[in-house]
């Protein structure tokens, strides 16, 4: 046994936690266009606890991959197969991890691209779905007037609510929030998994809805 084989067995597979940003961002601007099939390998998987309990979304090709490792076993599949020399498989929809795996509370880092998934690129002022390029991100209060940037007081916003709001408050702009900006936590990536899954039948019952 070589070197690098016998570092691989020691490696014990750790299951990522976070929700692709990339799936979730497929999933803000497909929603109403005609559905796009994603490259079969790159699809969205729901990735479960030993306790059946949502904890991500993953990609085919990284769920067949902990499937083969024997971390996960596939609860929900589609009907394609994958074929390796040796077997084939069906490509999974729902895989579950076969030992409990603690997810610390999440956090997430605070970036402009979280701030955007989690306000599901909506101008938290109009309403207004926008594509990323055509949203900015609003102090709520604003900087110069001792506004920090945090999940607290950083939203979505489009440029035109933007200009109107200025160096204010929103009661002073007259603009109202859509809802009160909060850090993005496992609810937000539960209503982020919904809205990936939307289109997936089998992934409800996991997500109760
Ligand atoms: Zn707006």
């Amino acid at each position: 046994m070589d070197y690098r084989s016998k570092s691989k067995n020691v490696l014990r597979p750790r299951p990522r936690i976070s929700i692709s940003a990339s799936h979730a961002a497929a999933a803000l601007t497909n929603r109403d266009a005609a559905p796009r099939r994603p490259a079969l390998m790159q699809a969205p998987v729901l990735v479960l606890n030993a306790t059946f309990e949502p904890i991500n979304v993953t990609a085919v090709r990284r769920a067949l991959v902990l499937m083969l490792k024997g971390v996960a076993q596939a609860e929900e599949t589609q009907t394609t197969e994958v074929h390796s020399t040796s077997k084939s498989v069906s490509v999974p929809s729902v895989i579950r991890l076969l030992s409990y795996r603690h997810i610390p509370q999440q956090s997430r880092a605070l970036s402009r691209k979280n701030i955007l998934l989690r306000d599901r690129n909506t101008c938290q002022f109009c309403g207004q779905m926008l594509s990323a390029s055509d949203l900015t991100l609003d102090h709520v209060m604003p900087r110069s007037r001792g506004g920090r940037s945090s999940w607290e007081n950083l939203v979505a916003c489009c440029y035109q609510c933007n200009n109107r709001k200025g160096d204010r408050t929103p009661e002073e702009a007259g603009l109202t929030l859509a809802r009160r900006p909060r850090p993005f936590t496992l609810h937000t990536s539960r209503q982020l998994m919904r809205l990936i899954g939307h289109k997936d039948e089998k992934w409800r019952k996991y997500l109760f809805y």
